[in-house]
């Protein structure tokens, strides 16, 4: 019996040859001709003005922070129902993350629950969609013009979310992308900022490449990284990129099937948000109970099937847990939510093996 993993990435298609181009050509680090190929073709498929690729999407959320001002004394609200590094990057700055509770269909940021946190020292909200959905994009933009706030997207998990017919990411000040290896599309380690006007995207390429001055050699006006991509993992992007839409019709494909093949079980998955098109990054489920997810995990497990529990919400780490206020929805959806197997090309007869042991368990509650 084999194991079937969570994911698994594609690079059968032009990812070899573009690499081995870098290879030829010497060109491996972070200048050559891919860097610019993928930027251009990630914003023309974001349908953004500007995208700065980096070398990963952590790093991406520290600059968007860094451009839009963020510093020490300013608070930032953030789901706390996310990946680890959305709350962090606040950290880097010297801001304070303030935890919003999510929604208990869509799994997304609370906007009302963001309202309420506001406080004359907020400046950013930082809004994550979750698992290839999209969170509220236009409450919350709605509200932080109302409050005078930043809008930043972490939009991670959402290659090829669309809400209202826009991509994720185009709706907030300035938004971060990740290609991390189980991400939509890779490039193994790597990121993009996508922003809404030429000085910010100028900002973030000066801060990515060591703050240097544009007008002279080794001078360097500002304290920058460096956080550029290499042409070698550009050249994985642009490979993944040709093939985005392919990638996207298979995995709303498997979505779709493993709905219709686990309808008559107790597993609610996600609802998207009103106007949403999710992009399905993680087929996620959860059970009726937090003891059911534990045992189905197990099953699944002993039959050679990986699995992934919700994350843990950021505000019960240790770093992060002091003085936070119970986030029951957060903490509810991690403690039953299980992601399944979830790259676009699972064969037939794994997902026949996995839906079958999901239908044939035995649940706590009917
Ligand atoms: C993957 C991910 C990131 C950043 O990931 P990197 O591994 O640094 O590329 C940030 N936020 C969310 C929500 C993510 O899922």
């Amino acid at each position: 019996m084999h194991q079937i993993s969570v994911y698994q990435p594609d690079l059968s298609d032009k990812e070899r040859e573009y690499v081995l181009e870098c290879m030829d050509s010497t060109w491996i680090s972070s200048k050559g001709k891919f860097i610019g190929r993928f930027e251009s073709g990630f914003a023309d498929f974001v349908g953004a003005p500007h995208a700065a690729s980096v070398c990963n999407g952590t790093v991406a959320l520290h600059l968007a922070l860094l451009v839009l001002g963020i510093g020490a004394g300013d608070e930032v609200i953030v789901p706390s129902l996310t990946y680890i590094a959305s709350v962090n990057a606040i950290r880097y700055v010297g801001a304070t993350p303030v935890f919003a509770d999510s929604l208990p269909d869509t799994w997304q940021v609370d906007p009302l629950d963001v309202e309420r946190r506001i406080t004359p020292r907020t400046k950013a909200v930082l809004a994550v969609h979750l698992y290839g959905g999209a969170s509220d994009t236009i409450a919350l933009s709605n509200l932080c013009a109302h409050h005078n706030l930043r809008l930043i997207e972490d939009c991670a998990e959402a290659i090829g979310t669309r809400l209202n017919g826009r991509h994720v990411g185009t709706f907030g000040h300035i938004a971060t992308f990740s290609f991390f290896g189980n991400k939509t599309i890779t490039t193994g380690e790597g990121g993009m900022v996508v922003s809404r006007d030429a000085a910010m995207d100028k900002e973030v390429r000066h801060l990515r490449g060591q703050g240097l001055a544009d007008d002279r050699e080794y001078w360097h006006d500002v304290i920058g990284y460096n956080y550029r991509m290499t042409n070698i993992c550009a050249a994985i992007g642009t490979a993944q990129l040709e093939r985005v839409d392919d990638i996207l019709r298979q995995k709303t494909l498997l979505a779709q099937r493993y709905r219709e093949a686990l309808a008559e079980t107790p597993i609610a998955f996600q609802t998207p948000t009103a106007g949403e098109l999710p992009s399905y990054w993680m087929v996620t489920i959860l059970t009726p109970t937090a003891a059911d997810r534990n045992a189905l995990r197990d099953s699944l497990k002993i039959a050679g099937i990986e699995t992934r529990p919700a994350f843990h919400p950021a505000h019960t780490m240790p770093m992060y847990l002091h003085g936070h206020d119970r986030l029951p929805v957060a903490e509810d959806i991690a403690a039953r939510g299980i992601n399944l197997p979830s790259w676009h090309q699972l064969p037939d007869p794994d997902l026949e093996r996995i839906v079958s042991i999901i239908r044939s368990f035995h649940w706590s509650t009917p």
